[in-house]
């Protein structure tokens, strides 16, 4: 049965179009030749230059058409000096989270053999776990509208058993799906700090609860202090991580670095009916249009996407495709021959494109 998938496609700012173009040109060519599936792409417009240019950053229409779409492709969105009028920086991205409810930001973290990276790893090892941060409340909750006086300031920090619930599910159901994929033992740990506050001890306490239903997999729990040293001292002891947004936020920075920077880092920001794909990078103004911007964290997002897509739709074909695609460039930044600047290489962004498609194509 052959399904077509409709992907919308935010170019975005900075480097964003650079890195769009040969991603979505290794969809087509993993598409094309897998025949159990297509993919139709509509490219929206949204971002700083659009609203440089329009006075809006996120067109009522580009949300329409990406709330329709089966998954949101999305680069890098804001450039330094667009801003709004009250000085905060322009990020559809984050609208778009509120907008389709996209509680579950996923940040695999995956260091094979041989790749760079600031740990050695020890014979045997690898690192491959995820962090799933909670997207929409914690200690965001109140971003943009603390209470600042001359001689104190209040955030407030909101976790509510309704988003925790769909978190830790989405958790446990992503750590069996890595378990039957031969990917991790099916472990889950709740990142918190219990042990100082209560709504921590609340966020625990239903982590417990859902952890009930789910007897195959092993659940337990970390502070995130101690989780911040593990993730330097034995990384690869982890399957998923579940954490509140801010613990997230810098966690996930950690994990980019374990990688060897953002040039390699994916993410995907999963609702109960929408995703984005996007990589963890901004729009990297500094390098934009010279054609050297590393295009790995976006392919892997696409990676990421045809996982979801997959497992959503039940198509192997899309789920093989993603692991494919993820493995493609693992080898290439392994071999390291194409890579890019910021790895420490002399590639383009088609160079190093290219080197991924003869990768699928199982060229040397
Ligand atoms: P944002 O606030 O949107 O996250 P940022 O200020 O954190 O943006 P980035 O745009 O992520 O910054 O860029 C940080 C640094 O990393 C810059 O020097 C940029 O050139 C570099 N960088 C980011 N992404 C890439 C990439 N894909 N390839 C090469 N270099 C990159
Ligand atoms: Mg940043």
């Amino acid at each position: 049965m052959n399904s077509t998938f409709e992907i919308a496609v935010f170019e975005g700012d900075g480097i964003g179009p650079e890195i769009t173009a040969p991603t979505v040109a290794l969809l087509n060519h993993l598409a094309g030749k897998a025949g159990g599936y297509d993919l139709r792409f509509v490219t929206l417009p949204a971002g700083a230059g659009h609203y440089a240019r329009t006075g809006e950053s996120l067109p009522a229409e580009s949300l329409r058409q990406a709330a329709q779409a089966d998954a949101i492709l999305l680069s890098a969105m804001g450039l330094p000096d667009v801003r709004y009028p009250d000085g905060t920086e322009i990020s559809p991205q984050i609208e778009l989270r509120i907008a389709f409810d996209l509680f579950a930001g996923v940040r695999p973290v995956r260091v094979r053999p041989g790749q760079p990276g600031p740990l050695t790893l020890p014979e045997g090892r690898e690192i491959d776990f995820v962090l799933v941060r909670e997207s929409t409340e914690g200690l965001f909750h109140s971003m943009g509208k603390g209470e600042v006086t001359r001689d104190e300031a209040r955030e407030t920090l909101r976790i509510t058993r309704d988003v925790s619930e769909k978190l830790f599910r989405f958790a446990f159901d992503l750590a069996a799906t890595r378990k039957q994929a031969g990917r991790g033992p099916g472990r889950v740990t709740c990142v918190d700090k219990a042990n100082v506050f209560r709504a921590f001890a609340f966020f625990r306490g239903i982590f417990d609860e859902i952890a009930q239903d789910y007897p195959d997999l092993t659940a337990d729990h970390a502070y995130v202090d101690a989780t911040a040293l593990w993730m330097v001292q034995k990384p690869w002891e982890f399957d998923v991580l579940v954490t509140e947004n801010m613990f997230g936020d810098i966690l996930s920075d950690l994990g980019a670095g374990l990688m060897g920077g953002l040039g390699l880092a994916p993410s995907a920001d999963i609702g109960l009916r929408q995703a984005v794909f996007q990589p963890c990078h901004g729009s990297a103004p500094d390098i934009a249009g010279q054609g050297a911007a590393n295009p790995h964290a976006m392919i892997l997002s696409a990676a990421l996407m045809l996982d979801w897509l997959g497992i959503r739709h039940e198509n192997a074909e899309m789920r093989a495709d993603g692991r494919r695609l993820r493995e493609a460039v693992e080898a290439v930044v392994a071999r390291g021959d194409s890579l890019t600047r910021d790895l420490g290489g002399t590639a383009g962004t088609a160079a190093a494109a290219e080197a991924v498609q003869r990768a699928l194509d199982g060229a040397p």
